[in-house]
């Protein structure tokens, strides 16, 4: 099978890498790919953005599946686009890829599938909005309705800060993005995000993973793509996944059917656990960047088969095996990110790193130049590894950071603080 993934970050590089394994695979197309990557197949001069060269490769490669990794392509119809040129493609159409790109949509979608979600009002208007903060109670949740590139979101502790956020927002802070808000009541609990592959009917439900959106340790400082993940995670039990399943996953797929918007690809669920078992935080319509770098290092099964099944319809009866290890994986990331942050320093010892016991270095925003390798984006390096407990994987994920040599870095020093907690010794 020929295959195009799309997208060149360390969530392609994880998808890539197990993508290889497959003996079904008989060539691997990276548009554009990176250096990790490029040792896998074969590099293409093609943004991940750019639909239309995306067609036009699949069709001059004649391609069997196109994998999508990032959200912005699915946005901006990639998926219908390949479907009228008849080439299978792992990743929803942009109507299905609304459940990420429309938080009102979203929303509609739970109450409509009945799948536990925070109660909500949506608003074009400061007046309105503000009068129904009035009746809600602090922390306040401010949402802009679109992408806002993982800003819009405010949770307020005053009045007057979510004021000021209502204000901002309306005032057009994200454009088209944020001319409709919504305002949710605070779920408390703990957070974790649950995957499923979907072929617009079915469901067969992956596993899932805590990351760590801050910056810094004790998850302080500025928001982030995301710092590090694990998983498995001790808080998404038996019992919540089965409830994860039965009442969000399930019921939205059905009801996206219902719609005439049937959901291709990989559902991302974030999910707030709290004393009445899962809600819905957010849906994306893409793996999670960095969870799915911990996903692929536990999954056993052949995840090609998978993908194209997912892409053509055809889920029923698969079943997919998981490693009892647990996986854990480390961002190494630029001084100054997620502000601004230096390009083009040199890194060393990636090679040295990927020697170490279940070490696996992926590469998320690197450059080759003259054969060295530069740091070339914010998130730089995702170094995983596997273990046999969080706490082993963790360890030998920190062997594997400090093996890499680059100055110019950091990283965060208590990825999955929370299950280890919970994990004895
Ligand atoms: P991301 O960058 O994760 O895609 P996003 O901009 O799509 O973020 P959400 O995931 O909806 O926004 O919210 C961001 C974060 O805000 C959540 O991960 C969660 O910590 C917090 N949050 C959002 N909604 C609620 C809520 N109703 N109650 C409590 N916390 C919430």
């Amino acid at each position: 099978m020929k295959v195009l993934l799309v997208g060149g970050g360390g969530r392609e590089h994880a998808l890539g890498w197990k993508i290889a394994q497959s003996p079904r695979l008989s060539k691997l197309y990276l548009a554009p790919g990176n250096p990790g990557l490029k040792a896998l197949g074969e590099t293409l001069p093609v943004a991940a953005e750019d639909v239309d060269a995306i067609v036009k490769a699949a069709r001059e490669k004649a391609v069997d599946l196109v994998v999508v990794g990032p959200e912005t392509p699915l946005a901006a119809g990639l998926a219908d686009r390949l479907a009228a040129a008849d080439i299978p493609c792992f990743g929803p159409s942009a109507a299905a890829a609304r459940l990420e790109t429309s938080k009102a949509f979203a929303k509609e979608i739970c109450a409509a599938a009945g799948a536990p979600t925070a109660a909500y009002g949506r608003f074009h208007e400061a007046g309105p909005a503000r009068a129904f903060l009035r009746a809600q109670r602090a922390p306040y949740v401010i949402k802009a309705d679109g992408l806002a590139a993982g800003k819009g979101v405010v949770i307020a502790e005053t009045l007057a800060e979510a004021d000021a956020a209502v204000d901002d927002f309306l005032a057009g802070r994200f454009g088209a993005a944020s001319a409709e808000i919504l305002i949710e009541e605070f779920m408390e609990g703990e957070e974790a995000s649950f995957f499923a592959l979907c072929d617009g009917e079915r469901v067969l439900p992956l596993s899932a993973a805590q990351d760590h959106k801050r910056a810094f340790d004790g998850d302080e400082g500025p928001n982030t793509g995301g710092m590090g993940a694990y998983s498995p995670t001790p808080v998404f039990t038996d019992e919540i996944r089965e409830q994860t399943i039965a009442r969000i996953a399930e019921p939205v797929v059905a009801e996206m059917r219902r719609r005439g918007a049937p959901y291709r690809g990989v559902l991302y669920i974030g999910l707030m656990i709290g004393a009445d078992g899962p809600r819905v935080v957010e849906f994306n319509a893409r793996f999670g960047d960095p969870e799915c770098q911990a996903l692929m290092r536990r999954l056993e099964s052949d995840i090609l088969p998978a993908l194209y099944a997912a892409a053509v319809g055809d889920l029923a009866g698969r079943t997919l095996d998981w490693s009892d290890e647990a996986a854990a994986l480390v961002v190494l990331a630029a001084k100054g990110y997620p502000g601004a942050y230096e390009k083009g320093s040199r890194i060393r010892g990636v090679e040295a790193a990927n020697r170490l016991p279940g070490v696996v270095v992926f590469h998320a925003g690197t450059e080759e130049r003259d054969g060295a390798l530069i740091a070339a984006g914010g998130r730089v390096l995702n170094v995983t590894a596997t273990g046999a407990t969080i706490r082993e994987a963790v360890e030998r994920a920190y062997a594997g950071v400090d093996a890499v040599d680059w100055p110019e870095g950091f990283c965060r020093r208590d990825i999955a603080w929370r299950a280890l907690a919970r994990e004895p010794g």
